[in-house]
């Protein structure tokens, strides 16, 4: 059941997408070589309750393993759903960090993939392709197009790069829960699956490797890791299906600004 948002409640969506948005800009200003991962979670966790919101993923899954921070972080070859801990990050690794948020009912849920300090150039060629997929498929996310138009917009762009697509994870609906129907997968044919119809909101987000597509899950029943060990990079908006052109409800503009600047005091 795909349910089309009206203009009031999209307000309210973009009100969590830009929470989430600038939760992970806060974050941003304490990624550095040394910083243990759990410090990021605990900084995401008091800025999200200092905005009246709970975080969307602590808890989240199945009651006898929920998962259990606020943010997932996946460092290296970690895709997705990776624990906050003791890892302290180091120079040139790469950490893709995904965040949820309720607010007034509505969900947010984006992420993005940092660079510490810095990265060779073919790791930097993946974050820079994940990113242009994104706004690819997004570009297709428009009323009278398909799923599949945005599917095949983020494979084509990635594959073609010589990268590989996550199959076995993809993005989603979105609204007053955190996955709503459709799925939005990040492979596919042009002019196939459901119609876009405007008011749907959607996460799209593709998980990109330097390898293979192929995945698999840790022992904690979370982590996801490439089966190659490859490298893998996140990126994700909220959308609104409109006429003509998507509306992205999230914005990097907040991160941008922290990563592009120097920060010197914590
Ligand atoms: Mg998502
Ligand atoms: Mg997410």
């Amino acid at each position: 059941m795909i349910y089309l948002k009206s203009e009031s409640e999209i307000d309210l969506m973009r009100e969590s997408a830009q929470l989430v948005s600038r939760t992970l800009a806060e974050v941003a200003k304490y990624i550095e070589p040394g910083v243990k991962t759990k410090k990021l979670d605990e900084v995401a966790e008091g800025f999200i309750a200092k905005n009246d919101a709970t975080p969307a993923f602590k808890g989240y899954g199945p009651p006898n393993n929920p998962f259990p921070a606020t943010l997932c972080i996946s460092v290296n070859e970690q895709v997705v759903h990776g624990f906050p801990g003791d890892y302290q990050l180091k120079d040139g690794d790469i950490v893709s960090i995904d965040c949820g948020v309720e607010k007034n009912g509505y969900f947010g849920d984006h992420a993005y993939t940092f660079v510490v300090g810095e990265a060779d150039e073919k790791t930097m060629r993946l974050l820079r392709v994940t990113l242009e997929s994104l706004y690819a498929g997004i570009e297709q996310a428009v009323h009278g197009n398909k799923i599949g138009d945005i599917s095949n917009a983020v494979q084509t762009h990635c594959e073609q790069a010589g990268f590989g697509v996550v199959r076995d994870l993809v993005g989603h609906g979105i609204g007053k829960s955190m996955h709503e129907d459709p799925s939005v997968p990040n492979f596919g044919r042009k002019n196939k699956g459901k119609r876009l119809r405007k008011g749907m909101t959607l996460a799209v987000e593709p998980m990109i490797t330097l390898g293979g597509w192929r995945i698999k899950t840790l022992e904690d029943g979370w982590t996801v890791v490439t089966s190659d060990n490859s490298l893998a990079a996140h990126y994700e908006h909220d959308i609104v299906v409109r006429e003509g052109e998507a509306e992205i409800l999230s914005t990097f503009d907040y991160i941008e600004q922290i990563t592009q600047k120097e920060i010197d005091t914590h």
